[in-house]
């Protein structure tokens, strides 16, 4: 074997290591990506909307011996309870032994995704063809919504208070439904237009129906017929749209992507593939030093406002709880409490290369990416982690083996994006964000890689243990 020169050696000493993909993995590690992903791949095909991935959360936590967090029992290092905010969001928490005291670490991801919502009053009849009136939901490309199967996810309430759940058109077995789009032979007018224009918020309408209501020589109208159909399966009424949250979502299932299978593409994966690993860190978790909360929640592509976004009060309560149980203030819980704010990041895509500044553009298969600030412009609407605290958190990744990148979103000024990390911030806490980079994100169909998303439930477990 050759020697060494000495610039070889001062590189490796100096210089940032180069990028190598999937081929820096041990296949021990691999092989655990892919067996984390069969359990993640379960846990996304459930939950198409936040209510979902509470419900599906919650099951799964109880299963670890968590139970319903009450604030006039007293509890013990090692015990693990969960707390739900209006069935939309949620925290796991596990007791430390020093409990408060040193603050809490927390791990925060959200768990609503775009989708399409359904109007207020919805039905209407065109033509003899039932539709719905929607208003989509977050940053969506529009054009990538229509002529795709959809399902119809989510909760009405009665005037009675009566909540009926519904879920349809995943199963094959079941109707989907459909936003159409015109055909190209007849889109020169459309094909001119920018693409904003050329598919407009009120052209999002689902096609429902197309058969009207019929008792022999009685015939009704088609949107008649969907409301016999809907009231005899759900025993709601029209009005009852008005007390309800209804999306359309994608039908299909998660997919692995790729000959070898080292891709997953599905609908959600935005953040998803955050709020599974945080949520597993904490489930794994047993007898931690300070006590660690996952908190999953809900409103953040929207701007994280209401009573069940991050802006709400509904986490800080929870932490002053514990802390008040511990005989601790509050507040000096959270100044001294660790955060990773645990969301997705744009993977650099090839095709579109021009967007990114590859440098500090975060790739699949590189593990979890780093952001020490989001937003847009000269860093304005973000949280710019310390330095103090990326060296903290640099530390405990290259002390647990944790394969990681740091990541921009794009190039500066070509659009920018935010995450509920400055809401964190804002409470005095310390706080990086930290998750899996996508490809195609707030698509219907997003991707991402096996072993970034086992790397980012390894970040979390590190922050917590
Ligand atoms: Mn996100
Ligand atoms: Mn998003």
């Amino acid at each position: 074997m050759s020697e060494k020169t000495k610039a070889q050696i001062l590189k490796e000493e100096l210089m940032m290591k180069e990028r190598k993909g999937a081929a820096d993995y041990k296949q021990e590690d691999l092989a655990k990506a892919d067996e984390f992903c069969v359990e993640y791949k379960k846990f996304l095909d459930f939950s198409r909307t936040e209510r979902e991935a509470v419900v599906y959360s919650v099951e799964l936590a109880k299963q670890y011996g968590f139970t319903e967090y009450d604030n006039t029992k007293t509890y013990k290092a090692g015990d693990k309870v969960y707390i739900v905010n209006r069935d939309k969001a949620v925290g796991f928490a596990v007791i430390g032994k020093n409990g408060t005291k040193n603050g809490v670490k927390l791990a925060i991801a959200h768990v609503d995704s775009p989708r399409i919502d359904l109007k207020p009053n919805p039905l209407y009849e065109d033509n003899n063809l039932a539709l719905f009136k929607t208003h989509y939901y977050g940053g969506i490309k529009k054009y990538q919504w229509t002529t795709i199967p959809l399902s119809l996810h989510g909760t009405v309430v009665k005037l009675d208070g009566t909540k009926v759940d519904i879920r349809l058109g995943d199963d094959e077995s079941e109707p989907c439904f459909c936003i159409t789009d015109l055909l190209p032979h007849l889109d020169r007018e459309q094909a001119t237009k920018t693409m904003n224009k050329a598919f407009t918020g009120e052209d999002l309408n689902i096609l429902v129906g197309s058969r009207p209501y019929s008792d022999d020589d009685d015939k009704g109208l088609v949107a008649l017929n969907v409301m016999s159909i809907l009231n005899e399966k759900y025993g709601i009424t029209e009005d009852d749209f008005l007390s309800s949250e209804l999306s359309f979502v994608p039908c299909y299932k998660t997919r692995d992507i790729g000959f070898d299978r080292s891709l997953i593409g599905g609908y959600g994966h935005d953040d998803r593939c955050c709020a599974y690993p945080a949520l597993m860190a904490a489930l794994n978790t047993e007898m931690p030093e300070s006590t660690v909360i996952t908190y999953l929640t809900d409103k953040e592509e929207t701007g994280s406002d209401g009573n069940t976004g991050m802006q709400s009060d509904f986490l800080r309560y929870f932490i002053y709880d514990l802390a008040k149980a511990d005989g601790e203030e509050g507040y000096h819980v959270l100044s001294k409490s660790k955060c990773l704010s645990a969301d997705v990041n744009a993977a650099f895509d090839p095709t579109f290369s021009s967007a990114y500044e590859p440098k500090n553009a975060s790739f699949l298969n590189e593990g979890v990416v780093i952001s020490k600030y989001t937003g847009h412009g000269g860093k304005y609407d973000t949280s710019d982690a310390s330095a103090e605290y990326m060296a903290e958190i640099r530390a405990m990744l290259e002390n647990g083996g944790i394969k990681w990148q740091i990541g921009e979103l794009g190039k500066v000024d070509i659009g920018g994006g935010g995450t509920i990390a400055k809401y964190v911030a804002n409470m005095n806490v310390d706080v990086v964000d930290l998750g899996v980079a996508v490809l195609c994100m707030h698509a219907p169909f997003e991707i991402i890689s096996k072993a970034d998303i086992y790397m980012a439930y390894k970040a979390f477990y590190a922050l917590f243990n």
